[in-house]
């Protein structure tokens, strides 16, 4: 053979074989999901699903705000199958803004509780809570006792001067927590706790929620607000330097005698323009079961929402507590007047 016709040859085969991967492509169960859920246990959660159904989960990550804003940027154009968002009011932003689709599922209206469910109308649910997860104060137990820390309103008070410390005010987990004491305490009343929070900070906010626990162990603050989830899986850590941070700090759930605790979601939907929405309807039952919900309660020591799952020790240890009922929607809908205020407080 010679030369130019071995690589015609060649050539025409590797045509032949392009020619195929797309129909190879196409045969390929695939399922894009958009996460802002940023735990690597969660790898055994997807890698599960498509055990069990071959469908491949094609991942990716953003924080919220990102997802969001991709979304309404691409449009109609989106290849976005499922949305996994870590906040209530952020999901509550994604519904407002026609990004989801309504889903009808028997599964999901059994599993997943009204309460923390999106939007109803005669086509279906906007989106599913899947996990949730307590925003707590957690204290320095040589220089305070729970009592001193068992509601928000005292982290604004005198005795707090220049204890507290606590990530960006904008973050979405203090920004619904912050839009769910207006709901509690009025707007005027939010602003003045926001002035005085901002007036008791020992340090500009900085870091994640487990920065903020470690700087309580530390001695740079007297006390921190974190999600749950964050201080659990310090308790759970062999570390000694954890196991340190742990010994030194104490856990309360606020506001106990009153409204009850703030209790943020993780949450799923099914993309407006799903290209794959029975797979994605698929997943999101998935991630209902006893087993995915078993992930996030071990994995990531988030409260499952299905009660017959049951929390991970490490989180049951830290207590059983009262939550607010306050409806999620309205914590949502507070939170473009929130930023406001954190602008005019000088909450960075
Ligand atoms: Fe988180």
């Amino acid at each position: 053979m010679s030369i130019a016709r071995s690589f015609f040859r060649l050539a025409a085969s590797v045509l032949a074989v392009a020619a195929l991967a797309p129909l190879a492509q196409a045969q390929e169960r695939v399922l894009n999901l958009y996460s802002a859920r940023h735990y690597q246990t969660d790898e055994a959660l997807y890698a599960d699903f498509t055990k069990a159904t071959g469908i491949r989960i094609n991942r990716v990550e953003a924080d919220d705000a990102g997802i969001l804003a991709r979304l309404r940027a691409e449009g109609t154009a989106s290849p976005a199958d499922v949305i996994l968002l870590v906040d209530a009011a952020r999901l509550w932003r994604g519904e407002q803004d026609g990004l989801f689709q309504p889903v009808k599922s028997a599964v999901l209206e059994q599993r997943v509780p009204a309460q923390l469910r999106g939007g109803v109308s005669e086509q279906g649910t906007q989106w599913f809570g899947m996990s949730t997860r307590a925003r707590v104060v957690v204290y320095d137990k040589s220089r305070f006792k729970a009592s001193d820390v068992d509601t928000y309103e005292k982290l604004a008070g005198p005795a707090m001067k220049g204890q507290v410390c606590i990530r960006s005010g904008s973050h979405p987990y203090n920004l619904s927590l912050f839009g769910s004491l207006m709901e509690h305490l009025g707007p005027q009343a939010t602003e003045n706790w926001l002035k005085g929070l901002v007036a008791n900070m020992a340090r500009a906010p900085k870091g994640g929620d487990t920065d903020q626990i470690r700087a309580v162990a530390s001695g740079e603050c007297g006390v921190a607000i974190t999600n749950s989830y964050y201080y659990a899986r310090l308790a759970r850590s062999t570390k000694p330097e954890d196991r340190a941070v742990v010994e030194k700090t104490g856990l309360a759930f606020p506001n106990q005698a009153s409204w009850g605790t703030h209790v943020n979601i993780s949450g799923a939907a099914v993309a407006r323009n799903a290209r794959n929405r029975d797979a994605a309807v698929q997943f999101l039952e998935y991630l209902a079961s006893d087993s995915a919900q078993r992930y996030f309660a071990d994995g990531n020591n988030e409260h499952p929402v299905v009660a017959s799952v049951k929390p991970h020790t490490a989180l049951a240890a830290l207590g059983s507590f009262k939550a607010e009922t306050v409806p999620i929607a309205k914590v949502g809908a507070n939170t473009a007047q929130v930023q406001q205020m954190l602008d005019r407080v000088g909450f960075k």
